[in-house]
């Protein structure tokens, strides 16, 4: 990644920063990332928040009803209610933001497919990126380096 990708919501009063890539992307075809985005799936960076840098504008979170009953907390711009990233777990450290909010939604791939048990049957997933029924583990599919810092940034 040479520039730092940028992105915000609709209405352009909320943007944002990545200041390196991030750690791992997802395509998560789950039927929650589906409600929520009213699509066929959500694009998520896995970055850590310190890296997830808020240029101007306002958000708000929303929490979403889960299975697991963890927090899933969405950040929203408080203008246009564009769902800019998530908090899960309560962890405030790392965020998931959504992918398809950057200036350029093709400045990342998936690294990871899952919960394609619940994938819409005309999606085809791209050959050789790791697909998975449900979750999956990080600890064998993330980079090393990329386990490193979720570990430095969980400290
Ligand atoms: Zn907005
Ligand atoms: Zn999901």
């Amino acid at each position: 990644m040479n520039e730092p990708l940028e992105g915000g919501c609709a209405c352009a009063a909320v943007r944002y920063r990545l200041t390196s890539a991030p750690m791992f992307v997802h395509c998560c075809h789950c039927r929650d990332c589906q409600r929520q985005v009213g699509s066929a799936f959500a694009i998520n960076a896995l970055i850590e928040a310190s890296r997830h840098i808020l240029l101007s504008g306002q958000t708000a979170p929303s929490a979403m009803p889960t299975d697991s009953g963890r927090p899933h907390n969405v950040f929203r711009c408080t203008a246009c209610g564009t769902a800019l990233w998530s908090e899960y777990g309560g962890i405030a450290k790392l965020h998931f933001v959504r992918a398809a909010t950057l200036d350029d939604p093709a400045a990342l791939t998936p690294d990871v497919h899952i919960y394609t048990r619940s994938r819409l049957p005309w999606i085809t997933l791209p050959e050789g990126v790791p697909a998975f029924e449900a979750y999956y583990s990080a600890r064998t599919l993330w980079p090393p380096e990329s386990l490193e810092r979720r570990r430095a940034a969980l400290e």
